[in-house]
C-alpha cells in the first residue's frame, strides 16, 4: 500500500527535485545584499576585500546620487552589527571599483579629493586590487572644472634681480667751458643740449646707491640707465653743470681732489656741499691729483686715504668710489684700495660698464666736447 504523501514531504521532495534553482536563487540575493553597502560607501576598504566594512563610514559624493543610505530602509541594515560578516569579496571589490571610475569619468563633478587612496599603506595589497586602484587613480585625475570654485588670480611680482646683467654707459666729462682744441672740454650749450637729449630719450642718470646696486644685482634698475661723472672738481661744474642737472633731476656724480679745493680754479667746499645737497655724489680723485705708480706706497695711501677722509668727513658722506688720476694705477694702488674698503675705481679705459668688469677697474667713456652729437651718443648708443 502506498503511503499517503504529507505535505511535508512533498516540499522536501520539490526542494530536492529544485535544489540547484533554489541554490542559485540564494546565492542572487545574498550577491545582492552584499553589493549594496559598497555602493553606498564608496571604494574605500570594503572594496578592497578587507574584512573592515564596518570600518567604513560616510557615503562619498561618488555614489551618493545613486544611493542614499539616509533615506534608503536598507541603509539601517547597513549600518547594524550584521553588516560586518558581509564583506565584499577580491572579485566583486575591483569590478564595483572599476564601475565607480566609470560613473565618475561620465560625471566629472563626482570626482572629489575625498577618496583615499590608502593602497600604499598595506604592505599586503591584492595586485588584482592596485590595478583597481589605478583605474580609480586614473579617472580621480580628471579635473573637475565644472564644479571648480574660480580661483583668483595671484599678481604677477616684479622681479627684484634682473634678468641679465647690468650695461651703464658712464660718461666721463671733465670741465663744462668755452676752450676751443682742448677735448676734455664741452661748452655749457653743447653739454645742455646732450642732456636734453638723454632727457627725451628716457635716460636715468644714476645715483652711485643706484649704480652699486644694478653692478650687484640687487636692483634691476630703469630701463635706460646711465651715469654722469665729472673728474676734477673745475669751478665751471658748479656755474654750469649743476643747474642743468638740477633742473632735469639728473644725479651725478664727482671725483674731486681736496688738496685744489683753494686754488680758485676748482672748486671749494661750500660749492662741494651744495653740490652734493643737489643730488651729486662727492668722491676721491687723489688729494692732489698725482700720477700714483710714480709714488711710493706711503705717499699713494696718504693721497687715496687722505682724500676719502677729507671728503667724508667735511661733506658727510661715504668715499668709497675712488677714480684714478689719468687712469694710472699699479698692483699698490689696487692693494691700497682693497686696504681700504673701496668698492669700485673707475679708469679712462673705454666702453660700457658692466658687473663682468673687476670693481676696481671699471670702465667709462670720455666725452669729447669736439665731437658731434651724432658721435657722442654713438658711443653709448651702439
Ligand atoms: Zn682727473
Amino acid at each position: 500500500m502506498k503511503h499517503p504523501t504529507l505535505p511535508a514531504q512533498a516540499a522536501l521532495k520539490a526542494l530536492l527535485r529544485h535544489r540547484w534553482y533554489f541554490t542559485v536563487l540564494f546565492c542572487l540575493v545574498v550577491v545582492s545584499f552584499s553589493m549594496l553597502p559598497a555602493l553606498a560607501q564608496a571604494p574605500d576598504k570594503a572594496v578592497f576585500g578587507h574584512s573592515s566594512v564596518g570600518s567604513v563610514n560616510k557615503p562619498t559624493p561618488l555614489i551618493a546620487p545613486l544611493y542614499n543610505p539616509d533615506s534608503d530602509p536598507f541603509a539601517l541594515w547597513f549600518d547594524s552589527p550584521f553588516r560586518s560578516p558581509i564583506a565584499i569579496s577580491s572579485t566583486t571589490g575591483p569590478a564595483i571599483n572599476a564601475m565607480s571610475g566609470l560613473l565618475s569619468y561620465a560625471n566629472p563633478d563626482m570626482v572629489t579629493d575625498s577618496i583615499p587612496d590608502d593602497s600604499a599603506d598595506r604592505p599586503d595589497a591584492d595586485p588584482a586590487l592596485a590595478s583597481a586602484s589605478s583605474v580609480r587613480t586614473h579617472f580621480s585625475a580628471i579635473p573637475a572644472a565644472s564644479a571648480a570654485p574660480a580661483t583668483p588670480a595671484i599678481p604677477a611680482t616684479p622681479p627684484v634681480k634682473p634678468d641679465k646683467p647690468a650695461r651703464i654707459p658712464v660718461l666721463n666729462y671733465h670741465s663744462i667751458t668755452v676752450d676751443p682744441g682742448n677735448t676734455a672740454t664741452i661748452t655749457p650749450e653743447k653739454f645742455a643740449a646732450q642732456m636734453q637729449y638723454l632727457a627725451d630719450k628716457g635716460y636715468t642718470p644714476l645715483t652711485l646707491k643706484q649704480f652699486s646696486d644694478m653692478m650687484e644685482g640687487i636692483d634691476k634698475g630703469p630701463d635706460k640707465p646711465i651715469l654722469l661723472t665729472f673728474d676734477d672738481g673745475y669751478a665751471d661744474n658748479y656755474e654750469h653743470a649743476m643747474p642743468i642737472l638740477k633742473k632735469l633731476g639728473f644725479h651725478a656724480t664727482l671725483f674731486m681732489s681736496p688738496g685744489t679745493v683753494e686754488d680758485g680754479y676748482f672748486l671749494n667746499w661750500d660749492q662741494i656741499k651744495e653740490m652734493h645737497e643737489a643730488g651729486w655724489d662727492i668722491q676721491p680723485h687723489g688729494m692732489t691729483h698725482p700720477h700714483l705708480p710714480t709714488l711710493n706706497a706711503k705717499s699713494q695711501t696718504f693721497e687715496i686715504t687722505e682724500a676719502k677722509a677729507q671728503i667724508e668727513q667735511i661733506v658727510g658722506t661715504t668715499a668709497d668710489v675712488y677714480c684714478y688720476p689719468y687712469g694710472e694705477w699699479d698692483a699698490t694702488t689696487l692693494k691700497i684700495l682693497k686696504e681700504h674698503y673701496f668698492r669700485y675705481a673707475f679708469t679712462i679705459d673705454q666702453g660700457i660698464t658692466t658687473p663682468s668688469q673687476d670693481n676696481l677697474k671699471l670702465k667709462r667713456i670720455f666725452v669729447n666736447g669736439e665731437e658731434s652729437m651724432d658721435k657722442w651718443r654713438y658711443r653709448f648708443e651702439k
